[in-house]
């Protein structure tokens, strides 16, 4: 698979592969194995900015469903994002890179608030920036906020770091024929309901001509590898990438 270069990238890592091998929370050999990644791949020379999930510890849905208000459980999803986020910049600053966290949820004693232009500047710097807290907005996803900071931020691609290793025309899990698409358009993924991210981040990547690459992050040395356009993963883009 050949792909071109981006430049400014949005990593998008989902709070589940945080995990490592556990069930909960924060494993910090595999925080400390991907921000190595990550550290790796701004040292090629790619800009990086980076947004974190929370499912490795709160999910609001899941919570609501179990009857805890959906705006409150939201919020402690979001909350949970701040501490990944966190987890991920101490570990990239002990391997020696300039980091900023910025969360969409104002907490000035631990980190910056977002601002678009600051958040640029940084990158201009040559520092990683970590959005955290989603999109501040309950009902929201962290894929949305994914889509949302990519388009804010000018970025040439998302790459989405997650625990499979690309899109399916059904659940692998549950239907052994389940086909990996190489390259697959925008439309179909919705039109399809295919599941890959939330429907209104596609949407906005969509709007936003923002190609993703859907890979699999728990595979050392896999980041590095679909950044070269090597590695197994399922592109998500306009029409000619089904052609490509
Ligand atoms: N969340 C939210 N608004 C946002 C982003 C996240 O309310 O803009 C909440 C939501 O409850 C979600 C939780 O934060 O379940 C954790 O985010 P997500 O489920 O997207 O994390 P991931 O699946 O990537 O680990």
């Amino acid at each position: 698979m050949t792909r071109s270069t981006p430049k400014r990238i949005l990593l998008k890592l989902s709070g589940e592969v945080l995990m490592g091998e556990g069930a909960f929370g924060i494993d910090p050999t595999t925080v400390d194995r991907i921000a190595g990644e990550v550290a790796a791949a701004k040292e090629a020379g790619f800009e990086i900015c980076m947004v974190v999930g929370g499912g490795n510890i709160f999910r609001g849905l899941a919570a609501a469903a179990k009857g805890f208000d959906r705006t409150s459980a939201d919020y402690m999803g979001m909350l949970a994002t701040v501490m990944n986020a966190l987890a991920v910049q101490n570990a990239l600053e002990r391997m020696g890179h300039q980091t900023r966290v910025q969360s969409a949820i104002p907490m000035e004693t631990v980190c910056e608030p977002y601002i678009r232009r600051r958040a640029v500047r940084h990158m201009e710097k040559g520092r990683i920036v970590i959005f955290a807290a989603g999109t501040g907005n309950p009902f929201f996803t962290t894929d949305t906020a994914a889509a949302l900071r990519a388009a804010e931020m000018g970025c040439d691609a998302l790459y989405k770091g997650t625990s499979v290793d690309g899109v399916y025309d059904a659940d692998p899990k549950k239907v052994s024929s389940a086909k990996r698409y190489e390259s697959v358009t925008f439309d179909r993924v919705l039109n399809d309901n295919l599941k890959v991210m939330d429907a209104s981040a596609v949407a906005l990547c969509r709007e936003n001509n923002i190609p993703i690459v859907v890979f699999n992050i728990r595979e050392t040395g896999n980041l590095a590898r679909v950044l070269s356009g090597e590695g197994v993963a399922t592109i998500v883009g306009p029409a000619t990438v089904e052609a490509a």
